[in-house]
C-alpha cells in the first residue's frame, strides 16, 4: 500500500514535469537540499566541477569517432532483447566480434563506430542476431568451484553464474549440471582480472553503483578511484571484491573515468582503466517558499558549514555490513517530496537539489530505523534542526532530520524496525515534516531505490 503511495506520487510528478515545460511548482517544506553556493549552479552545461570530484578531467581513452552521436544507453538495459550488448570493461569490437561471430565491420557499421577503439562501459551494441552460444553440459565434482570451473573452461565466474541463474557464486551443489557455452574467448583483461561488472551498467546520477571485479587469484591488494572518489573494496568471496558507492545528483559529466589497481603479491602491480558512461535522469524542478523568519538560513556559508559536517560523517567507513535486503520505510505517512529535484528557493537562482525524500509527519511520529547499524551522530544542525545518523556499514549511512526527540545516543547500535526518533519540526522547514537521507560512498544518493532494491 505504501509502495503504491510513492509510485503514484512519483507517476505524478514525473507527467506533471513531462508536461510543464516550465518549472511547475509545489508546496513543499523549505528544508535540507545541499545548497551551495555557484559549485552546484545549473543548468547541467555549465563545466563546473561538482563538489565531490567527480570529474573527469583529463579522458585517457577517446571515445570512438562516429559519425552520428554515441549510442546512449536508457535508463534501464532492455532486459530480454537478446540483440542487444551492452558493454563492459575492455570489451572492444574485435573482440565482441570474436565472441559473437558476427564480423567487425558489421558490428561497426550496424553501431555507426570505427572498428578500433574501446567502448564505453555500459554502451548498448545492435547485434545482428542474438548470440547463440553452442551449450555443453558440466557435472560438478565434489570441491569444484564456480571459479575453478570458470578457469577450466575460460570463462568469467559471473557470466557463468547468470547462464545457469545461480543464486549465488557459493552455492554449487556436487552432482549439479552447469550449462557451458563452448565458443572460448579470450578476454582483454590483464592478469588477475578476469571480469568487471558495473551495476547498473550504465549508472544514474543520484544512484547508487557497485562494481564488482573478479580475479583468477586472491589479491593482496586492490584499489579504485571512479573519478577522484576513491573505492573501498570488500573480499565477498574468493576472487570477487565489490566496492559500493554513489554518483552525485548534480554530476555534470556523463562519462566517468575508473580506474583499478590490483596486486597478487604485494609487488607487481596490474592496472587498469575504463570510462562509464551515465545514464541520464530528469529530477524534476522545485520552487520552494522559505518564510522571513527562516531566510539567515538560505545562506550559502550556513549550508556549506552543514555539508562540510555532513560530508565527515559520511565519508566514514566501516569493514562490515549491518544492513540486509531492502530498508524499511523510517516513518509512516504521505512522501511529500521526493529526492533530486532541483530546487530554487522563493524565485531565486536554481542552484540546489533535495537530497533526501520528505515524509509529511506530525510532530512526535515515531521514526524507525530502516536497516541494522550503529548510531554515528546525533546533533543539532543549523538546516536540518536535530538530526540523526546511522552507519550501516560499506560505507551506507542514514540520516533523520528536523526530529523533536532522539531516542537513541551515539555508539548504540539499532535493529531495523526500531524507533530511534520522534519526527519533530526544527531546523529550516515550513512545517512538521521527516527528511530522510542516505548516503553511500560519501555521496547522497536517492533513498527510494533502497526500498525496493537489494543494493550488494
Ligand atoms: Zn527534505
Amino acid at each position: 500500500m505504501r509502495k503504491q503511495i510513492f509510485y503514484g506520487l512519483f507517476a505524478f510528478t514525473a507527467t506533471a514535469w513531462l508536461l510543464a515545460a516550465a518549472q511547475f511548482s509545489t508546496p513543499v517544506a523549505a528544508d535540507d537540499g545541499a545548497f551551495s553556493a555557484g559549485d552546484h549552479a545549473l543548468p547541467a552545461q555549465v563545466a563546473t566541477p561538482a563538489p565531490d570530484g567527480n570529474v573527469d578531467e583529463s579522458p585517457r581513452i577517446e571515445v570512438v569517432a562516429t559519425s552520428a552521436p554515441v549510442v546512449r544507453p536508457t535508463r534501464a538495459v532492455v532486459i530480454g532483447d537478446p540483440t542487444l550488448k551492452v558493454a563492459s570493461i575492455g570489451d572492444t569490437l574485435a573482440l565482441l566480434s570474436a565472441q559473437s561471430g558476427f564480423s567487425v565491420t558489421d558490428l561497426a557499421q550496424r553501431n555507426r563506430l570505427t572498428q578500433s577503439n574501446m567502448l564505453l562501459v555500459g554502451q548498448q551494441l545492435r547485434m545482428p542476431q542474438p548470440f547463440s552460444p553452442k551449450i555443453a553440459l558440466h557435472r560438478v565434482a565434489p570441491g569444484e568451484t564456480l571459479l575453478s570451473i570458470a578457469a577450466r573452461y575460460g570463462l568469467a565466474p559471473y557470466a557463468l553464474q547468470q547462464m545457469n541463474k545461480l543464486p549465488c557464486a557459493d552455492c554449487l551443489v556436487a552432482g549439479q549440471l552447469l550449462r557451458i557455452p563452448q565458443t572460448k574467448v579470450e578476454g582483454n583483461l590483464p592478469q588477475p582480472f578476469t571480469q568487471i561488472d558495473i551495476d547498473p551498467p550504465a549508472p544514474i546520477a543520484g544512484e547508487v553503483m557497485s562494481i564488482r571485479v573478479y580475479t583468477s587469484a586472491p589479491l593482496k591488494m586492490l584499489e579504485g578511484q571512479i573519478g577522484k572518489k576513491t573505492l573501498h573494496f570488500f573480499k565477498k568471496a574468493e576472487g570477487l571484491y565489490i566496492a559500493i558507492t554513489g554518483i552525485p545528483a548534480l554530476q555534470q559529466t556523463e562519462v566517468l573515468n575508473i580506474v583499478l589497481s590490483a596486486s597478487t603479491d604485494g609487488d607487481a602491480k596490474t592496472e587498469l582503466q575504463g570510462r562509464i558512461q551515465l545514464a541520464p535522469h530528469n529530477y524534476g524542478f522545485q520552487n520552494v517558499f522559505v518564510s522571513y523568519g527562516l531566510l539567515p538560513l538560505l545562506s550559502p556559508k550556513i549550508n556549506e558549514a552543514e555539508q562540510a559536517r555532513l560530508d565527515q560523517i559520511y565519508g566514514q567507513y566501516t569493514d562490515e555490513q549491518w544492513w540486509d535486503g531492502t530498508f524499511k520505510y523510517p516513518a509512516f505517512g504521505d512522501i511529500t517530496s521526493t529526492y533530486g529535484a532541483r530546487r530554487n528557493f522563493n524565485g531565486g537562482v536554481l542552484n540546489t537539489y533535495h537530497s533526501g525524500m520528505d515524509f509529511r509527519a506530525f510532530v512526535g511520529t515515531p521514526v524507525q530505523a530502516p536497516a541494522a547499524g550503529k548510531v554515528v551522530a546525533v546533533e543539532q544542525l543549523d538546516v536540518r534542526g536535530l538530526g540523526g545518523f546511522i552507519d550501516h556499514g560499506r560505507g551506507g549511512f542514514s540520516a533523520y532530520c528536523h526530529l523533536s526527540e532522539a531516542n537513541v545516543r551515539v555508539g548504540q547500535m539499532v535493529k531495523a524496525g526500531d524507533v530511534i526518533a520522534k519526527s519533530g519540526n526544527t531546523g529550516r522547514t515550513e512545517g512538521p515534516h521527516l527528511h530522510w537521507e542516505v548516503a553511500v560512498g560519501g555521496v547522497q544518493v536517492n533513498p527510494a531505490s533502497w526500498l525496493t532494491t537489494v543494493v550488494q
